[in-house]
């Protein structure tokens, strides 16, 4: 999924977490993206056939989960803040799960449509190497316009949730006695 399907679930977690920067609930959500682009980099990823495993693999993505579960619950002092985090950072796996493999490879920015010259094969594998890889293939599927609706609903609905937050919070600021 693109980054704004995935940013959407980092807005509409704040009232569940509302000690933890929107930042870091914003980042939470695309650290496995951030990590494959550094992996990548660091070539110890190569994509292609081989997927990614290191940043998109179910396995590694639940290690990924609970490190940051771990490390959030341990710098925020709050238990409740880290579960929320570890669930941001497996929510991207979640969404990719579904929407993977993502036709980006026919995709033309020009004319916003990826042309499918054939179906894409599953990209997330669930352990390394050779272990068998998984994805619902939505986009595979659907129309890049379809995809980006959708994408852009996503991130309305969390900003929605997020807007209402803030407004809440501000009320109840405001009707407190100084
Ligand atoms: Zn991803």
């Amino acid at each position: 999924m693109g980054p704004l399907g995935h940013l959407s679930v980092g807005l509409a977690a704040k009232p569940v977490a509302p000690k933890v920067p929107l930042g870091i609930l914003l980042l939470a959500t695309w650290i496995l993206d951030v990590l494959a682009i550094a992996f990548g980099f660091a070539g110890i990823e190569r994509g292609g056939s081989a997927g990614l495993p290191w940043s998109h693999g179910l396995f590694m993505s639940l290690v990924w989960s609970l490190v940051a579960a771990i490390l959030t619950s341990r710098i925020c002092r709050d238990n409740r803040a880290g579960v929320v985090v570890g669930f941001l950072v497996f929510s991207h796996w979640v969404l990719d799960f579904v929407s993977h493999p993502i036709p980006f490879s026919s995709f033309s920015w020009r004319l916003w449509r990826w042309s499918y010259g054939h179906l894409l094969p599953s990209d997330l594998p669930l352990l390394f190497g050779s272990s068998p890889k998984v994805g619902l293939g939505l986009y595979n599927s659907i129309s890049a316009i379809e995809a980006t609706t959708l994408e852009f609903g996503m991130f309305i609905l969390g900003g929605a949730v997020y807007a209402t937050y803030v407004f809440k919070k501000k009320k109840a600021g405001r009707s407190q006695p100084a």
